[in-house]
């Protein structure tokens, strides 16, 4: 059984007990401590824990199997990929070619690696319908903000620098977005959607004008659903001069399907943490990968990695480049992973992804949309967002529907996102899961539901079988305990 309160390792500390040990040094050593300043000196030693090899190895395994991840079960984070990434780009990424190098070191020393991102950003070209790809930016949200301060330099560049300053987001769009246009010095205009959740032409042609920079946007929405009006939109903003830019951080519903190119945006990010095999929701390293159209390759940041004959080589001379984003190339093992899998798959590999992606969305959200809300009934693409509304009537919240999911085994579903479906719950299967899988899980939505019915207090007191039951979320935020007071 395992312990349902694991205690702290220093409490399992008892004086003399070794881990382990290491060999007497047969170099001469000097004391530090009369090398140091005295300031920087310890006036006691410090409080390590004493521990043995196999009570190091059982803590260490008891904290790992608290944490839920895609190795322990489903986890159907709707607008944030998670899908299982196999295994062997992650032994490819481990290669000590690949992990040993230095970013200091000589280009021509490291033209395995350069050879490897140029050929990555070859495929993302194509992948994604751009002229030009940089691998510099180490995260979505990087991304964006990188495209974005290309759109600014491209407007300064044509003298409206100072008259282009709004930034047109849908109401559905992924927190990001605002946040990067509010960060780069756009003024947001948000732009509503309609009654089938997809953005209002009517309301994109009432909001342009000379003023527009751009307009932010991703296809299949947050809401699952593909913007059929799509070149519509695109003509209206660039008739009015703005520039467009495709969210991809979740790729798996276009994948050798569609490209942002071919839907007219000027400008791309893709997640490669998300889509392209590299397991995301650790706090990183990401990679956020830019895609431009020919007319904003000056802009990209520097350096770029270019190939001569058969030299790859990292080239800073672009005078109207927005400089460097980052300051090295430390996510490298992302772009590994991205590559083994896109070289693994072949196009019709991934057509298979965007297939089965969309296959497995559309079955559960079948399998469910009697029992909940379903605010948009229309066939979805990757994820889909169902209402709890009814329950919430019936006396449970989606966040208490939430939490019960998890006595379940599942990973909870994204809630209250996006913002214009009340009591929102956001599903995405993603393409790896099996039918056995889906039919559990609709299986246990389907009884949280009627639980909700006959016995909400069930749902509402729930977690029951976690190790933690709920917390005050607000209050281990605000006020987290991050240090272990000794003796209390
Ligand atoms: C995850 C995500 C982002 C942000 O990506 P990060 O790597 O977390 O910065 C942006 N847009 C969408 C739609 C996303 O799902």
């Amino acid at each position: 059984m395992m312990e349902k309160n694991t205690p702290m390792i220093f409490e399992r500390s008892k004086a003399g007990r070794k881990a382990y040990s290491l060999p007497e040094s047969d170099i001469p050593t000097f004391n530090l401590a009369d090398e140091l300043p005295s300031h920087l000196n310890r006036e006691e030693a410090a409080r390590l824990p004493e521990v043995s090899e196999l009570d190091l190895m059982r803590h260490y395994t008891a904290l790992a199997n608290k944490n839920f991840g895609l190795e322990t079960g489903f986890y159907p984070l709707g607008s944030c990929t998670m899908k299982y990434n196999p295994k062997i780009n992650e032994d490819i990424a481990r290669f000590d070619g690949f992990a040993n190098i230095h970013p200091l070191q000589p280009a021509k020393t490291a033209q395995g690696a350069l050879q490897l991102m140029f050929e990555l950003q070859e495929y993302l070209k194509e992948i994604t319908g751009m002229d030009a790809v940089t691998l510099q930016s180490a995260a979505g949200a990087q991304g964006e903000w990188t495209a974005l301060l290309i759109f600014k330099a491209f407007h300064q560049a044509n003298g409206d620098g100072e008259t282009r300053k709004k930034m047109l987001i849908p109401d559905s769009a992924h927190g990001t977005n605002p946040a990067t246009a509010a960060i780069c010095g756009f003024d947001i205009v948000e732009i509503k959607s309609n009654k089938n959740g997809t953005i209002s032409v009517d309301a994109l042609r009432d909001a342009v004008g000379p003023d527009t920079a751009g307009l932010m946007l991703t296809n299949p929405n947050t809401l699952g659903l593909f913007e059929s009006d799509i070149l519509e939109i695109s003509q209206i903003v660039h008739d009015a001069g703005g520039l467009l830019y495709y969210d991809g951080a979740n790729s798996n519903a276009i994948l050798s399907k569609v490209t942002p190119g071919l839907m007219e945006f000027d400008a791309v990010h893709l997640n490669l943490h998300k889509t392209f095999s590299t397991p995301h929701g650790g706090g990183g390293p990401g990679s956020g990968p830019v895609g431009v159209k020919d007319f904003l390759k000056p802009f990209l940041p520097v350096p770029q990695v270019e190939k001569n004959g058969d030299i790859y080589s990292l080239n800073s001379d672009f005078p109207q480049s927005i400089g460097r984003v980052k300051g090295y190339y430390g996510n490298f093992g992302v772009n590994v992973r991205a590559y083994a899998y896109i070289r693994t798959m072949g196009p019709l590999g991934l057509k298979q992804v965007t297939e089965d992606a969309v296959l497995n969305a559309n079955y559960l959200k079948v399998r469910l949309q009697d029992y909940f809300d379903t605010p948009y009934p229309q066939v979805c693409k990757h994820e889909f967002v169902l209402s709890g509304k009814r329950q919430k009537k019936q006396g449970a919240s989606t966040r208490d529907m939430a939490k019960r999911l998890l006595d379940y085994g599942f990973y909870a579903p994204t809630v209250y996102f996006p913002l214009i479906v009340e009591e929102s719950l956001m599903i995405e299967p993603t393409e790896t899961e099996s039918k056995e899988t889906l039919d559990a899980f609709a299986d246990a939505m389907i009884e949280i539901a009627q639980t909700v019915a006959s016995e909400p207090e069930v749902i509402t007191s729930a977690p029951h079988e976690t190790s933690v039951r709920r917390l005050d979320e607000t209050l281990a935020a605000r006020k987290p305990k991050v240090t272990y007071a000794f003796g209390e």
